[in-house]
């Protein structure tokens, strides 16, 4: 074996290593942590583990996802600092151009006021002088101007990363990242005032059949569909997240399961009532449905809990037929 496979093994030894050692699921985020820690990629991460290990407490998964969750929090830091120097780099040189404009403005008037009393040489080198500081103030001003256009620009760039990085591109929904950080938000809020927190799951009926039958550009025309319908019962008190493909999470505040389950169903039956053509090729696509599962999110010890059983009640709405929604 090469050096190469040789290296290559090891970091999957690791990996495994570590995720069944510690009594880890195989997920998506769960492998990209392992992969962090034992490629060394990620540094925090891994120096966190060595700490851990020799405090001797366990490696669980509130811990790990704990820490994930710190190093997205660093990343938005670093906006925040960025977006603060931005802003007060533009404050600052805004002040500077306007005390050297004001400068300039007067100074304008003596130099040339001076240039005309023609018997002092010496007062004409002056002026001669002052006119070439003034040239330069003036370039510096304009040079100043550019760099707080650059800057408002910067910030404005900044804005919409920060708004992409919590969007989907296809719905314009806030995605999974996003959703985490409501979830958690309401959940504090809801906890405090002692109000009812329910949230939902929800996919798409056959989807791969959509897909394979009219194509993929007609599965994504059908996704923003379902999104936007989704996205018209949304409120303050109820928020829609793409979590990934043709999956979609909801958040409901102040409403217990059962309603949460009336209110999404009534919207399944609206969908489900719809007839669907193929844009590109007007062949019928005829009634698109999606299922769902709700569950309050207080009856269980955790958010990631709540969630997991409104899973489980999509899974047995799927298991029931389709085109219904179920609480758990
Ligand atoms: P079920 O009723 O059990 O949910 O059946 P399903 O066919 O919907 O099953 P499954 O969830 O396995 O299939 C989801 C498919 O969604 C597979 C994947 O190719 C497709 N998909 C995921 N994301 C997208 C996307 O962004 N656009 C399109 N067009 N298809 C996607
Ligand atoms: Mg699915
Ligand atoms: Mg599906």
């Amino acid at each position: 074996m090469s050096a190469r496979d040789l290296a290559r093994r090891q970091l999957i030894d690791d990996i495994s290593d570590f995720l069944l050692g510690n009594d880890l699921e195989i997920s998506e985020p769960n492998l990209s942590a392992a992969f962090g820690i034992c490629s060394g990629d990620d540094v925090v991460l891994a120096r966190s583990v060595t700490e851990r290990r020799s405090s001797g407490l366990p490696i669980t998964q509130a811990w790990l996802d704990e820490q994930c969750r710190h190093g997205e929090d660093a990343v938005s830091r670093i906006a925040d600092k960025l977006e603060r120097s931005l802003e007060s780099f533009a404050t600052t040189s805004r002040n500077a151009r306007d005390t050297a404009a004001q400068y300039n403005s007067e100074m304008q008037v003596h130099v040339d006021k001076v240039s005309e009393a023609e018997e002092f040489e010496e007062i004409r080198n002056l002026a001669e002088l002052a006119r070439a500081m003034l040239d330069r103030t003036k370039h510096l001003e304009h040079e100043m101007h550019r760099s707080e256009r650059e800057a408002a620009k910067l910030r404005s760039n900044l804005a919409k990363a920060r708004r992409d990085a919590d969007h989907d591109h296809l719905t314009g929904l806030p995605n999974r990242r996003a959703f985490e950080g409501l979830i958690e938000q309401h959940y504090r809020q809801a906890q405090q005032k002692l109000e009812a927190l329910s949230v939902a799951f929800c996919d798409i009926d056959n989807f791969k059949n959509i897909n394979d039958t009219h194509g993929h550009d007609t599965g994504d025309r059908v996704i923003q569909a379902i999104a936007s319908s989704l996205a018209q019962i949304s409120d303050d008190n109820c928020h829609v997240a793409r979590h990934g493909g043709e999956e979609f999470v909801m958040l409901f505040r102040g409403t217990g399961k059962d309603e949460a389950k009336q209110r999404l169903d009534a919207v399944r039956e609206a969908f489900a009532g719809r007839n669907f053509i193929n844009r590109r090729t007007d062949e019928p696509i005829g009634q698109i449905t999606f299922s769902g599962g709700v569950a309050d999110v207080f009856a269980y010890a955790s958010t990631g809990e709540a969630l997991k059983a409104a899973d489980i009640a999509l899974y047995a709405a799927k298991e029931q037929g389709r085109n219904r929604i179920v609480a758990a």
